[in-house]
């Protein structure tokens, strides 16, 4: 495994901002990683790992070892008559393993087209868009213990996926890399066309292919999202915030307007952008850091702006939210660094 020493971080996050990684490393075989472990033992304390930077924040230089799991292939393991298990390496593009699939037929995973990041990442966020989630296909995750060196091979169940949130956010956080993931996929795919503009596709009086879902998703991100090559983000810096039924209520009592999501039993789900919205936020710039102009939930780099400008523009976003709506927002993007 090549190590290398002060790394720009800038293209290994979509905020685009300027960080340097101590130590930087990718791998593409376990034996690398295994290896490189025994040698360092004790190493593990201090290992980011990276896919494609699209849901991280660097506040300040990172004082130990970034790594990039590069495994690469889409392999089909075994199927049957209803469905494909497809094992796809953490490095793969995620949005190349959806078109794959389609491609192929297969369905499971055509809402969560265009979401940047690598397959790595995947399970790790339990990645989510227009009413699917990704944990609902994983069938199993490879991986490595960084602290053993050992390969372990995780069930879906065993990754205890939530709200962009599994296991390795939890108990695995900081001692698991994903290398590999598999995917159930449908061969008679059941759509999910319930949520914002795929709603328009089940008018047809014929069902949607899996390659229309595909497009339309595609065609309303890129209407909607700022393309992180043109100008930095991470997607929604905050999640939206699961309250209990009761305190929603008393809430639209307070304000009619703000939207409820149905959320997990006796829960409901708000909307961060609207709250942010609410206070102002919407296209607000100071410097080059900022909020975008059409979507609140989305913080963008106007071109120099550093991470810790960026993070403490969340901050205030944060006080202001709780000021008026006594709601603490809860930051999906990970910002790594000081944070004081
Ligand atoms: C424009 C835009 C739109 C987005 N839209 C969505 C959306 O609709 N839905 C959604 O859910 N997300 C969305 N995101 C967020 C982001 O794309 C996802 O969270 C994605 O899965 C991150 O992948 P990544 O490879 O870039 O991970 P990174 O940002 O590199 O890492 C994210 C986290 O996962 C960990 N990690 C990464 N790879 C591994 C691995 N192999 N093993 C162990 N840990 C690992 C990192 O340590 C970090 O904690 C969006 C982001 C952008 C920029």
């Amino acid at each position: 495994m090549m190590v290398r020493e002060h790394y720009s971080l800038r293209e290994w996050n979509t905020f685009g901002t300027e960080a340097k990684a101590r130590w930087f490393a990718e791998f593409s075989r376990h034996s690398e990683l295994a290896g490189f472990l025994r040698e360092h033992p004790g190493m593990y304390r201090q290992i980011l790992v990276v896919g494609g930077g699209s849901n991280l924040l660097f506040t300040a230089d990172y004082p130990g070892l970034v790594l990039h799991p590069a495994m690469k292939g889409m392999t089909v393991e075994r199927e049957d008559g209803e469905h494909a298990w497809v094992r796809a390496g953490a490095g793969e593009v995620w949005d190349d393993f959806v078109s794959y699939a389609v491609n192929a037929g297969w369905g499971g995973v055509e809402n969560l087209s265009l979401i940047p990041g690598c397959v790595g990442a995947v399970p790790v966020q339990n990645i989510g868009a227009y009413g699917r989630e990704a944990g609902e296909v994983i069938d199993s995750v490879r991986g490595v213990d960084l602290v053993t060196g050992e390969i372990w091979e995780l069930s879906g169940a065993e990754c205890w996926f939530g709200y962009r949130s599994s296991i390795f956010k939890q108990e695995l956080a900081g001692r698991f890399v994903v290398t590999s993931v598999v995917f159930r996929l449908d061969k008679h795919p059941r759509l999910q066309l319930t949520y914002g503009e795929l709603v328009s596709l089940a008018g047809y009086d014929r069902l949607p292919s899996l390659a229309e879902v595909r497009e339309t998703v595609i065609a309303v991100r890129r209407k909607k999202l700022p393309d992180p090559a043109v100008l930095g983000n991470a997607g929604s810096f905050f999640k939206n915030p699961v309250v209990e039924e009761e305190w929603a209520a008393r809430m639209k009592g307070l304000w009619p307007q703000m939207p409820l999501y149905p959320a997990v039993e006796g829960h409901a789900k708000l909307s961060a952008g609207w709250l942010i919205d609410q206070c102002g936020w919407k296209g607000f710039r100071r410097g080059d850091a900022g909020v975008h102009e059409h979507h609140a939930l989305v913080l963008v780099n106007h071109g120099h702006a550093t991470g810790r400008e960026i993070f403490d523009l969340s901050q205030e976003i944060r006080f202001s939210v709780k000021e008026k709506f006594g709601i603490d927002l809860e930051r999906e993007v990970q910002a790594v660094g000081r944070m004081d």
